[in-house]
């Protein structure tokens, strides 16, 4: 029996914590976390993620504030406009909406970013501190969101400490997700494996992990025969298939109906990473503020709770 892991009930109750503490801490600091998102251009997709994230955060009682810029916009107004935001003291989070267009160089803009504002943890500050962690992160360091999530799922089906001497594969060894993927699992003891377009042989690769996390943007790449019995799932991929009827729907990079029956747990697509993604962001921008409030020796207090 598969276990279908409930992203979107996972979420919720992350999203319930976050908005007890953020109301703790405006009680005890006045402050209010304040998230500032900028979207460059009009791309469909990008506006829906930034709407859904400035709704998230007002739900939670973080003000969520938009910021739009014409498609043309040069490279030196953004990143003019980020050290505004930077120097902003009340400002805790900064998180520029991908992909930028061609003429601005989306290093240049990541790079700009505070390293202690940078919500989606992109900043190569923060990746460096993730890659070099000889343990699970401490409580200040902003880790990219969609790898947090899937280990938060992970933990969820595994137990802390769970992860301990497992075989994870990671398949896709982007920036944002497959690569700080790898040292989160590295971090919690798993033995890991990035496996990559450039690959052979991801067949036997996939069979080998006790522990998958696809982060591919291929649909249904990975068939239920390249799983073994008992792995745990965790499916990135979000990818729109269109039927021949012109409806569309969006599934994963794992041929979900072939994995049910035959592995311990799995993700489905939507409704398993994707709103953990958005939860995470909620978190990091209240971690960047308490971080904020604790260097200017207010509310030092971090609240006794999960690492990871
Ligand atoms: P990317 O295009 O930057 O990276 C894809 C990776 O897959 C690359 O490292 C590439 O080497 C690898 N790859 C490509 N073809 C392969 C193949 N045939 N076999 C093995 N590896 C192959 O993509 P990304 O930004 O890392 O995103 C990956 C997927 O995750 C996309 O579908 C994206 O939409 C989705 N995503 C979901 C969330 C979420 O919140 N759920 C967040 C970020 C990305």
């Amino acid at each position: 029996m598969t276990r279908v892991i409930d992203g979107r009930a996972i979420a919720a109750t992350l999203r319930a914590r976050i908005a007890a503490e953020v109301a703790d801490l405006v009680a005890e600091t006045g402050v209010r976390p304040r998230l500032h998102v900028l979207l460059v251009g009009e791309d469909p997709a990008s506006l829906a993620y930034v709407r859904t994230k400035e709704k998230m955060a007002r739900e939670v009682g973080i003000d969520g504030r938009l910021e739009r810029f014409p498609g043309t916009i040069g490279e030196a107004r953004l990143v003019a406009r980020i050290a505004e935001l930077n120097a902003d003291p009340a400002v805790h989070g900064i998180l520029v909406q991908l992909p930028l267009p061609p003429q601005v160089r989306t290093s240049a803009v990541l790079e700009a970013i505070a390293p202690g504002k940078d919500v989606d943890g992109f900043h190569p500050l923060n990746a460096g501190r993730l890659a070099t962690l000889s343990g699970p992160p401490p409580e200040d360091l902003l880790v990219p969101c969609t790898p947090r999530g899937c280990l938060l799922l992970l933990e969820e089906v595994l137990g802390r400490g769970g992860l301990c001497g497992k075989r994870a594969l990671v398949l896709g060894r982007s920036t944002i997700v497959g690569r700080p993927m790898a040292a989160l699992l590295l971090a919690h003891d798993a033995t890991v494996t990035i496996a990559h377009s450039k690959s052979r042989e991801l067949a036997e690769e996939c069979r080998r992990a006790e522990i998958l996390v696809a982060a591919v943007g291929r649909p249904g790449l990975v068939r239920g025969a390249w799983l073994s019995a008992g792995a745990v799932v965790v499916d990135v991929g979000i990818n729109r298939i269109r039927a021949a009827d012109g409806t569309s729907r969006l599934v994963g990079d794992v041929a979900f109906a072939e994995a049910l029956g035959r592995v311990a747990a799995i993700t489905p697509v939507p409704g398993g990473v994707g709103p953990m993604t958005v939860a995470c962001l909620l978190d990091n921008t209240l971690r960047a503020c308490r971080a904020r409030l604790a260097a200017e020796g207010r509310g030092s207090r971090w609240p006794r709770r999960s690492s990871s």
